[in-house]
């Protein structure tokens, strides 16, 4: 009897916008070549090429999806990191619901740099909640044997900073599921808690 009384009121508590449509825009972000766009193309294609294209400016693809009963249509932007660009960078940022600084794990320096990515996203982005915009940070290419940065390293980073930290190989697709559908939840929330 008690699981029955638990049962009605679960479903009382579905959300009555259940049949709503919802947009969303995620960006990717971090230094050139750590696989934003193999994660991207990963995710919504379910392809890896070895081949390395540079991309110009921004790219987005879409994917629609049903997350926790709704629909929600997700824009992913992919974005070039180069400082010739930098005039797309308000742009392009703003608008974000949920920001993925992708790092390699066998480069330091792509690590180091998510520090600045961080802050470039916010001076452009400019959103309205920054001390809690929802940061994923993403350490990819785990496939490779030489391995630099350990996960201790990106956990603590994203401790310190409040963001979700993931471990992916968009080449052996691990991970990349899971690390993309914690951002689509966590870009979900930041919009509801902006729209009150
Ligand atoms: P972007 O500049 O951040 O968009 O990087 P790309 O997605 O173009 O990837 C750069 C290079 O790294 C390409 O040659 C990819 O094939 C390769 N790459 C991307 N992700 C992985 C991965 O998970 N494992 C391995 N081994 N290579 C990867």
């Amino acid at each position: 009897l008690d699981a029955l009384a638990q049962d009605e009121v679960e479903v009382q508590n579905v959300p009555l916008d259940m049949t709503g449509k919802s947009n969303l825009k995620i960006i990717l972000i971090g230094n050139s070549g750590v696989g934003k766009s193999a994660l991207m193309n990963q995710y919504v294609n379910n392809r890896f090429s070895n081949q390395y294209r540079a991309t110009i400016g921004a790219d987005f693809l879409t994917k629609e999806m049903r997350v926790d009963n709704r629909m929600v249509t997700v824009q992913i932007w992919d974005t070039a990191g180069t400082e010739r660009f930098q005039s797309l960078g308000a742009a392009l940022y703003r608008g974000s619901d949920c920001c993925l600084i992708v790092f390699d794990v066998t480069s330091p320096t792509s690590f180091h740099a998510i520090d600045a990515w961080r802050t470039e996203f916010l001076v452009q982005a400019d959103p309205s909640n920054p001390d809690h915009f929802p940061f994923v940070v993403i350490g990819n290419k785990t496939d490779l044997a030489d391995r630099q940065v350990p996960p201790r390293q990106g956990q603590e980073w994203c401790k310190g900073h409040g963001a979700q930290y993931f471990e992916t190989s968009a080449k052996e697709s691990v991970n990349v599921e899971e690390a993309f559908l914690y951002a689509v939840r966590t870009a979900l929330k930041n919009q509801k808690e902006n729209e009150l």
